[in-house]
Formats: structure tokens, C-alpha cells, sequence
């Protein structure tokens, strides 16, 4: 079987980081006698420099082709105040792949529990999946100069698909799903709630619990280790993945997923953003990245083991002592990618 990876690196440190999870993913594959092919394309400024075009109309098509999009970052301090904006690009490409899950997993590593600013993080280790195309983010919008209003809409079928997919994380994590919602205010929220339920039925090994967002807010920061797989709607998704990152403390650590129908190409990205400040230094940390690499090959390659060996490789590395400068170490780019390459 070949695996077919289109990397945008885009701008900022996204070239430097995306090298580094290339050059993982090649080691693994090579290692598991899986041939990896891998194009890489234009997206955001460097793409508007290029073409005019944040996503030009041939990166659309090699990314439909894929099993899978790596991403680096987008934008810059070049760019700002454009009338063509890099930013669009990514806007545009979630769009075009119709990604309406999207999957974070936040972590605290040992030897870097000091980094996140709540004390009882240890060990944190969790994944919120979060519904992303719909919600009040999408919903019918009216601005007047008085009033103002926007609609927060779902169907039952939204809900189900993005459920299904945290349900299957739950199941094979530990069996564990925290549905949250806004139920006692919200119509929207009780649809998501009964719907939630209703998928739960096929799922016997999956132990499904509801909460308040407001209340999870709360849980988040005085005893975030009771939970394990956290599933919401887009704006409550927002608000917490953004506050579960902070609590582990570490951006430069952070991958995602956003997946979209099952058979079609999820695109994988670190969290960060370009980081202009850091670019063209070799001094970022690739991890975010390389992580999201792990997350191709569990979702987009059903590679499960794989992704667990490059998991296990990052953690070691970190748990040695090799960090970059926003961990608080020395090590530059390469030199945390050879220690994570040696330890495969
Ligand atoms: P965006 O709007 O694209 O999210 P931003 O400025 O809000 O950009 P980042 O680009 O993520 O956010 O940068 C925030 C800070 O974190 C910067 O100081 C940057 O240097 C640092 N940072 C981000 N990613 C990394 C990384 N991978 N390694 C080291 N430092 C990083
Ligand atoms: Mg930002």
C-alpha cells in the first residue's frame, strides 16, 4: 500500500517544522516497509506571492487526490493589510474538504508539568473533538445598529457525525465520552444531547456523560484528569480547546486533526501559528507538527501502531531533557528532531 501525503508547508516557521514531521514520517513509514509519497504545494503567502492566489486551483487538486494534508502555517507581518489574505487560504481549504470534526489532543508531558499554570495537571492527557462547521459560527446573522442577532443552528445529522468519530477516539482510548453542552438554556444544545444519546446505542463499550459547559470550564482548570474524550458544538469547542491548551502550557506541543466523511482527506496541523518572530532561525519546535504527522497515521492511514511509535519517540525525546526555547531548553529544530528520529 502506498501512502499519498500532500504537505503545504506555507509560511513563517511552517516550512521548518513541516521538514522536520517529513522527515519522521518517512523514517516510520520506511521502518514499517510502507511506501510514503509525499508532493508538496502552495498555500497562503508564499502562495499569493507566487500565484496571486492564497489556494491555487492545482493545490486544491492535489489535496482531493490524498489520503491525507499536512500543513505548516500561514501568514505574516508581509502580508497584513493585503487585499488578498493568506489566512483565506486555510478558510478555504476546510471548506473545500468539508472538515466538520475536528479532533485536539492536549497534553502535559512528564519533566514539563512546570509549564502548565494549574498545579494538578500531571499526566494530563485528553482529546476535545469539536464540531466545526456549523453552530452559530454558520448561523443566519442580522446586524443593525441596535440590535444584533446570529442563529445557532444543528441538525440531528450534524450532530451524528461529529459524535460517531468521538465516540470511535472513546472507544479505543478508555471508554470514556463527555458530551458538553448548554442543555438547560439551549434547543440546540437538547438535540445535541438526545442525539448524542441516541448514538451512545451503538456504542455498549463507550460510558457516554453530559456536561454543562459552563461547569466544564470549570472542570478544566480544578481536575481536568477526570475526563478523557470531551465532544461539543463549534463555539463551545472554541472556547475550550483554547483553554485546555493553555492549561497544558505549551503551544509549540499542540496537533490537531480535522477530519471530514469518512474516505475523504483529513488535514493535519500543529496548533501554532507561523510564529514570524521565530522564522527562518531553525529554532522551532517541531513537535506540534510531528504530532500531527502521528494523527495522519492514525486516521488518515489506520495506522494506529505507527502513530503510537512517534508518540512514544516525542515523549522520550522531551522526557530527556532535549527542548526547544519555548520549552525552556536550547535545542534548535534539527537537534530535537535527530533525538526524536533516534529514538524510533
Ligand atoms: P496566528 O495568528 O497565526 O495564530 P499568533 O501570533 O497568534 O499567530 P503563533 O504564531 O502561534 O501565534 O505565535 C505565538 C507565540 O508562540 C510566538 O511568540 C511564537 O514565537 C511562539 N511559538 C508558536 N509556535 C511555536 C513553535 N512551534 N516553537 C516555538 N515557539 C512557537
Ligand atoms: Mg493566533
Amino acid at each position: 500500500m502506498t501512502l499519498n501525503l500532500v504537505v503545504l508547508p506555507g509560511d513563517g516557521i511552517g516550512p521548518e517544522v513541516t521538514k522536520a514531521a517529513e522527515d519522521v514520517l518517512s523514517a516510520v513509514c520506511k521502518g514499517a516497509g510502507l511506501e510514503l509519497k509525499m508532493s508538496h504545494h502552495l498555500i497562503g503567502g508564499i502562495a499569493i506571492d507566487e500565484t496571486g492566489n492564497p489556494l491555487p486551483e492545482e493545490t486544491l487538486a492535489a489535496c482531493a487526490d490524498a489520503q491525507g494534508v499536512l500543513l505548516g502555517a500561514v501568514g505574516g507581518p508581509k502580508w497584513d493589510g493585503g487585499s488578498v489574505r493568506p489566512e483565506q487560504g486555510l478558510l478555504r481549504i476546510r471548506e473545500a474538504l468539508g472538515l466538520f470534526t475536528n479532533i485536539r489532543p492536549v497534553r502535559v508531558f512528564e519533566g514539563l508539568e512546570h509549564l502548565s499554570p494549574i498545579k494538578n495537571a500531571a499526566g494530563l492527557d485528553i482529546v476535545i473533538v469539536r464540531e466545526l462547521t456549523g453552530g452559530i459560527y454558520f448561523g443566519e446573522r442580522q446586524e443593525g445598529d441596535e440590535v444584533a442577532s446570529d442563529l445557532c443552528t444543528y441538525s440531528a445529522e450534524e450532530v451524528r457525525r461529529v459524535v460517531a468519530p468521538a465516540f470511535e477516539i472513546a472507544k479505543a482510548r478508555n471508554g470514556k465520552l463527555t458530551s458538553v453542552d448548554k442543555a438547560n438554556v439551549l434547543a440546540s444544545s437538547r438535540l445535541w444531547r438526545r442525539t448524542a444519546e441516541a448514538v451512545a446505542k451503538d456504542y455498549p463499550e463507550v460510558t457516554l456523560s453530559h456536561a454543562l459547559v459552563d461547569a466544564m470550564a470549570m472542570h478544566l482548570v480544578t481536575h481536568p484528569n477526570d475526563f478523557d474524550v470531551l465532544v461539543t458544538e463549534n463555539m463551545f469547542g472554541d472556547i475550550l480547546s483554547d483553554e485546555a491548551a493553555a492549561v497544558s502550557g505549551s503551544i509549540g506541543l499542540a496537533a490537531s486533526a480535522s477530519l471530514g466523511a469518512p474516505g475523504t482527506p483529513g488535514l493535519y496541523e500543529p496548533i501554532h501559528g507561523s510564529a514570524p518572530d521565530i522564522a527562518g532561525q531553525g529554532v522551532a519546535n517541531p513537535s506540534g507538527a510531528i504530532l500531527s504527522a502521528a494523527m495522519f497515521l492514525r486516521f488518515g492511514a489506520a495506522r494506529e501502531d505507527l502513530a503510537s511509535q512517534i508518540e512514544a519517540a516525542v515523549e522520550s525525546a522531551l522526557k530527556a531533557g532535549v527542548l526547544t526555547r519555548d520549552l525552556g531548553g536550547d535545542a534548535n529544530t534539527e537537534e530535537i528532531t535527530s533525538a526524536i528520529l533516534e529514538r524510533l
